[in-house]
Parts: C-alpha cells; structure tokens; sequence
C-alpha cells in the first residue's frame, strides 16, 4: 500500500482536530463521515475533511491511518489508559504548513467577499510556529490587502506575537525583498517530508549484555501501535527479566 498525497494531507488534516483527544478509531471516523454520537459530539464534522473516504469501509480507513502511524506521520501517545494519535515532527512540519495555508486562503475568501473583518481571537492560542509561519506566508504575498486583518489581529494576540504583526506589517509597507530561496527551501522540505520515511528492520544495542539484536519492522508497527518505546534490552535479557532471575 502506498498513500498519495491528498491522501496524507488528508489524514493529518483530519488528526488536527482531535490531536491528544482521541485514537485512531475516532480518526478513522472523522474521515469515514461517521454520524456517531461522539463525532458529533465533538463537532468533528466540522472539519474540512469531514468524509473524505466516506465510500471506504472504516477497516480499510484505519489501516490507512496505520500506515501513517508506520511511515514515521503519527504516533500513539498513552495518557493513562487511552491511546492518543499524536502527530510526530514530520507529521506536525506537514500539517502546520498545510494548517497556515488553509489560513491564508480564509483570509482570501473573506477578502474577496469584500466580509468584514473577523474577530481576531481566533487565532489566539494556537501554536506558535503554526502562526508565525501564517505570518511568513503572509509576508511573502507582499499584498497591503492583509493589512487591516493584520492590525486586528495584533490589537488582540499577546507580545510576542504582536511584535512578529507588527513586523511583517511593515515589511509589506516598506515593500521589502522576500528571501525567495528560503521560501523554496522550505517548499522543498514540505514535499521531502511527505515521502514518509519507509519502514525498515534495524539494530539496537541491549542496555543489559550490549550485544546488538534485530528491531523487525513488525516488532516496530506492535511497539508504535501500542505506543511503547524503543525496548531496552534483547529479547534473551527481555526474558530474564520477565522470570526475575538476573
Ligand atoms: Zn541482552
């Protein structure tokens, strides 16, 4: 199996809005269309990718998430008891650029239709690299259009985030050069993550004896679907330990 694209952007699209509330199953859901009582509940129908793969059967929806889980896009983080999808830092990289984008083009929408401003606090609160690179994206337009969006904004975010309006506020003014190879990079990057990194067998070293012993990809997928670390010791020490004589 292997996830185009769209299909990645999607699944992470749909993590964000339940990201450390819920497993893989509600995530499956959001993208199936589910009407569940708890999808409803928590307005995951709401989000843009609300069914996505609605003429799939939720089996084969959740094994696309599990491949995401094995391609190194999201984990399982336990708090408590309850398994939580968790975006890895490939998988956030991804989303919060695909996040930014999503926010650039609302602003468009809204401008275009001439709407009125919104209330700022919206986007308050929300991850701080996410908005800054909003801001970047922003930036590189070079378009005054944003300006009163952007002096909304900063009469209602706190410090440090004012301080970064204020500056692309004025960069924009100012016309200022856009370091267009840093845009690239970072487009570059973007499409360098999407790839995922591919499952493979590797060496640990065991905490115990030292000696080296095979971590299958198999071994991997159970470790991260349940969300364990990387194990410590060789299977033979594993043992030991299990029976308790060391
Ligand atoms: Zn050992």
């Amino acid at each position: 199996m292997n996830l185009t694209k769209d299909e990645k952007l999607a699944i992470l699209r749909a993590a964000d809005e339940l990201i450390a509330t819920g497993g893989r199953n509600l995530l499956s859901k959001i993208l199936k269309g589910s009407r569940e009582k708890k999808v409803l509940e928590l307005e995951l129908d709401k989000s843009p990718v609300y069914g996505y793969f609605q003429s799939e059967t939720i089996a084969a929806i959740t094994e696309k998430v599990d491949w995401m889980i094995e391609h190194d896009f999201l984990e399982i983080f336990y708090s408590g008891k309850l398994p939580m999808i968790v975006y890895t830092d490939r998988g956030w990289q991804i989303e919060a650029n695909q996040r930014a984008d999503e926010f650039l083009l609302e602003w468009d929408k809204l401008i275009a239709e001439d709407a009125p401003i919104p209330d700022m606090e919206y986007l308050k609160d929300r991850n701080r690299h996410m908005i800054f690179l909003f801001l970047d994206k922003i930036r590189e337009t070079g378009d005054p259009k944003y300006i009163p969006f952007l002096e909304a904004w900063e009469k209602v975010d706190y410090k440090k985030v004012r301080a970064k309006i204020r500056d692309v506020i004025q960069s924009i003014t100012e016309n200022a050069p856009i370091d267009l190879d840093l845009v690239e990079q970072r487009e570059a990057e973007i499409e360098e993550a999407l790839k995922g990194e591919a499952p493979q067998d590797f060496r640990l070293k065991c905490w115990d004896c030292g000696n080296r012993f095979i971590f299958t990809v198999g071994e991997q997928n159970f470790f991260k679907q349940k969300g364990l670390h990387l194990p410590k010791r060789c299977p033979k020490c594993r043992e030991r330990w299990k029976f308790g004589y060391l």
